[in-house]
Parts: C-alpha cells; structure tokens; sequence
C-alpha cells in the first residue's frame, strides 16, 4: 500500500470513528431528553391530581372552619395559578409531552446500537416473566 493510499484511508477510519462518536452522543442526549420529558410528564400528571384534590376538599369543607386570612391565601392562589392549571391546558400539554416522548423513543430505538440482555421481572409474587431489554436504552423486545 502506497503513502496516499494509506493515508486515505486513516482519514476515512477518523470519519468513521467520529461518526461513531457523534452517533452516541446524540443518544445520550436523546436519552437524557427523554428522562426529563418523564420527569415532567410525571410531575405535570401529579400536579393535576393534587389540584382536583385540593378543590374537592374545598367544595366540601364546612365554611365556618375555614378563616377568612386562609379564604384569601386559597382564593389568591387559584386567581394566580387558574390559567396555567386549567384542566384544557394541562390534558394538552401531557398530550403534546407524550408525542414528543414518543418521537424521543422512535429515535432512540434506531439510533442505540442494541446491546439485548435477558432478565426476569415480578409480574406477581408467585409469578416472574422473561423479558428481553437493550441495557443502553432500556427498548424491550417483543
Ligand atoms: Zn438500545
């Protein structure tokens, strides 16, 4: 092999490497988006219970228990908050974070180079099944 020729093709070796390199990093990142559009999802879904919660127990509280100092922190609070923890707005926005979060995961199932691991998770106490997970993105086999 001549001088150019090797040259050529330790050039082509660090396109490829560096490709490589890039491949996994985006994966990580994806990964990492993924992991936060979770977090969020999760925190939104809890909000939203603890809010109907919330004013269920106020619709049902007996009003002379509560003091008028306490009236005004609860009236203020949904008066500040209402909009942004309006049922229409939180249903869209979950809506709108689980269609990214699956266009997250589409990306990540083609872009992880599977490393498949075979485990077995609890299903009951008396009964465990055999699953099939790639240990880099977590994609279970069907
Ligand atoms: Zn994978």
């Amino acid at each position: 092999m001549d001088d150019q020729c090797f040259l050529l093709l330790e050039k082509r070796l660090k396109h490829i490497s560096f490709v490589i390199h890039s491949m996994d990093d985006e994966l990580q990142i994806l990964l990492q988006l993924n992991n936060i559009t979770n977090n969020i999802l999760q925190f939104m879904k809890q909000t939203h219970n603890d809010v109907i919660e919330v004013k269920t127990k106020i619709d049902n509280l007996n009003n002379d228990y509560f003091e008028k100092h306490c009236e005004e922190i609860v009236r203020d609070w949904f008066s500040e908050h209402s909009e942004f923890l309006s049922e229409e707005r939180t249903l869209n926005t979950i809506e709108e974070l689980v269609n990214r979060k699956n266009m997250i995961e589409k990306s990540i199932r083609s872009l992880c180079v599977h490393e498949w691991v075979r485990d077995y998770i609890d299903v009951s106490p008396e009964k465990s099944e055999r699953v099939c997970y790639c240990i880099k993105c977590e994609t279970t086999q069907r």
